[in-house]
């Protein structure tokens, strides 16, 4: 198999560093990086623009047609538009972290968002990260990483990067919202967090950015030569 056509699915845990990592690889290997938790969070987004509550189901799936989610790559960037505006930060607050994981849950919001995905995968040179990618977006992947750490590394990551940003949290609500997405991602019914039975479950708490990328990109260049047709 030519290695510019793979599809690499990434897998795992909020604040595991997947998009760090997939973003490291896409620049490496001129792949182009789909973000498919930002989907469901624009999804969240209109939600909450439309003062819809996280727990109303039935509200959310009511709303559902009228998303407008438009998608396209500058740059190797990827842009999300709800109807015409660029979402931007407004889908990276808790507040959109939480309500991303509330309309996840709901069946019609993933079934919504599917073919948009998977239409993605098709072109292969893709690299996707999310929760269910190598289960049920693309199943029949060449490379499945399952990206993980233990949920007080990734709090310290997420605490780290949100004082950056200027956002005023303490360590102790990040950590406590990463347990309660956590619980709520791998307990559902519909595409529980789970890492397919074919991926390679990578614990990164030791390893910082450059050394995952490099993992990736290794697992890549096998699984390459593996399918190599003489
Ligand atoms: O990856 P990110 O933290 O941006 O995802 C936000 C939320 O969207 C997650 O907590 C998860 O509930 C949901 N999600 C999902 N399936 C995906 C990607 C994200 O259910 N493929």
């Amino acid at each position: 198999m030519e290695f510019k056509k793979l599809r690499v699915a990434v897998d795992g845990p909020s604040g595991a560093g997947k998009s760090t990592v997939a973003k490291g690889v896409a620049a490496k290997t001129g792949f182009v990086y789909v973000d498919t938790g930002a989907l469901y969070r624009t999804v969240g987004l209109y939600m909450a623009e439309h003062g819809i509550a996280a727990d109303d189901g039935d509200g959310i799936v009511a709303a559902l047609p009228n998303v407008e989610i438009k998608l396209a790559y500058e740059n190797g960037e990827q842009i999300i538009r709800l109807g015409n505006e660029p979402v931007g930060a407004k889908i990276r607050t808790e507040e959109a972290s939480y309500y991303a994981s509330a309309v996840s849950k709901l069946p019609p919001v993933r079934e919504f968002l599917l073919e948009m995905q998977r239409s993605l995968a098709r072109q292969g040179g893709v690299i996707m990260d999310g929760r269910d990618i190598g289960t049920v977006i693309m199943p029949d992947a060449e490379v499945k990483i399952f990206l993980t750490a233990t949920p007080e590394t990734r709090a310290q990551r997420r605490y780290r990067e949100q004082r950056q940003k200027g956002i005023d949290v303490t360590y102790e609500e990040v950590l406590e919202a990463i347990i309660a997405r956590d619980k709520q991602d791998s307990e559902r019914e519909i595409a529980p967090l789970k890492p397919a039975p074919d991926s390679v479950v990578f614990y990164n708490d030791e390893y910082d950015i450059g050394e995952c990328v490099a993992f990736v990109v290794g697992a890549m260049n096998q699984a390459a030569l593996d399918r190599k047709t003489v």
